[in-house]
């Protein structure tokens, strides 16, 4: 086991970090500036350069800013609304674990992004003011937990973005996890894909393949403007060195709350071989009401899509219920329970169901002879 320096590479001097650089670049209103100082001096900014080049300034509704540009909306709290809304705390037994389902864990290494997303989930952990990555003591207690828990088949890296570390401190931390013998899949969750594609190069790439354990990577992406040259690069270079990628995405109003904004990037992460994974309904994070959709809309938006698109670009749609308890499927639901259509005191009587078809028109299964 090596003993892990964090050492993390933050982005370059080039990432605007403060609410003045984001105005004189021409991407947030000087009218503003007082609120935004607020809000970054609560919640971590950061817009890297490939992210600025892909915002259109002159779009007050520009899907890509409202990801990253803060909002005076952030200051207002909604009822319900928690530092921890998936309850990430009341599954934590040791400093950097989550252990909510017996076969896996969140190994949560580092508490910083190339980005800050401003709906994001943990945004009370990550950012300003909170320690960058776990101490060495915290790392080698977590390992302990994986090694005393043969339960755990899948270690996921997440965070803060685990692509943040060098390639080299990546390179150990994966022999450390894979050299556990029940572990057999590491998954990280990471965004800097497309915040940051130049940080995927080869070493990075080298670092993410390790002996004894099945490496996947899951990009978080929610539009497909995103997916830029570069950052498709970045994912075909992760690839054709033969690790699987699937995508996350969150729900966003007024980003992918639109069928056709949603077709495109399903279409766009099938089209970069990245199987999509899930649509993540938008938590209860402080702060995030402006950016929040309906359960009733994203269900009609998936009904939508599945009308639009293959089996191969419907992600599941879920939600993390508030609290801890796990994710849902949330559907939409295309089977319900008919009444049976058999004559009374038929011993034979079948249960029949009302079956939705793409169209929305309802079908009965079995049908009737
Ligand atoms: S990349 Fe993930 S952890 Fe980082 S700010 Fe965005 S949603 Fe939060």
């Amino acid at each position: 086991m090596s003993k892990v320096d964090f050492k993390i590479n933050l982005t370059s001097a080039a990432t605007l970090r403060q609410p003045t650089e984001l105005v004189a670049q021409g991407l947030a209103a000087a009218a503003d500036l007082a609120d935004l100082e607020k809000v970054a001096a609560r919640y971590a900014v950061a817009v890297t350069p490939d992210i600025a080049a892909l915002i259109d300034a002159n779009d007050p509704e520009d899907p890509i800013a409202r990801q990253f540009i803060p909002s005076a909306a952030e200051l207002v709290a909604q009822p319900g609304e928690s530092a921890d809304p998936i309850g990430d705390h009341a599954h934590s037994p040791v400093a950097g674990i989550v252990h909510r389902y017996p076969d896996r864990v969140l190994f949560k290494l580092v508490h910083v992004c190339a980005v800050y997303c401003r709906f994001c989930f943990r945004r009370e952990m990550v950012g300003p003011g909170k320690a960058t990555a776990l101490s060495d003591a915290a790392y080698q207690g977590a390992l302990d937990y994986i090694r005393a828990n043969s339960e755990i088949w899948e270690v996921i890296l997440t965070g803060g973005d685990p692509l943040m570390l060098s390639p080299r401190r990546l390179a150990e931390i994966m022999a450390d996890i894979a050299d556990i013998d029940h572990v057999r899949i590491i998954r990280l969750h990471t965004r800097v894909p497309v915040a940051d594609p130049a940080r995927v190069g080869p070493e990075m790439i080298a670092a993410l393949k390790v002996k004894g354990a099945t490496t996947w990577i899951a990009l978080h992406a929610n539009h497909a403007r995103e997916l830029t040259d570069r950052a498709r690069a970045a994912c075909a270079g992760v690839i054709d060195a033969g690790i699987p990628m699937v995508s996350q995405t969150v729900l966003l109003r007024g980003v992918n709350d639109n069928a056709a904004a949603l077709e495109a990037l399903m279409r766009t992460f099938v089209e970069c071989r990245i199987k999509p994974y899930y649509l993540h309904h938008g938590d209860f994070a402080p702060g995030t009401a402006h950016l929040r959709t309906t359960l009733e809309h994203g269900q009609e938006l998936m009904r939508a899509l599945r009308g639009r698109v293959s089996g191969l670009c419907q992600p599941a749609y879920v939600l993390d219920i508030p609290g801890g308890h796990g994710k849902a499927p949330v559907g939409p639901s295309y089977l319900s329970q008919a009444h049976s259509l058999a004559p009374e005191g038929d011993r034979q009587a079948e249960t029949r169901y009302r079956v939705a078809d793409y169209c929305g028109d309802v079908h009965l299964y079995p049908p009737k002879p």
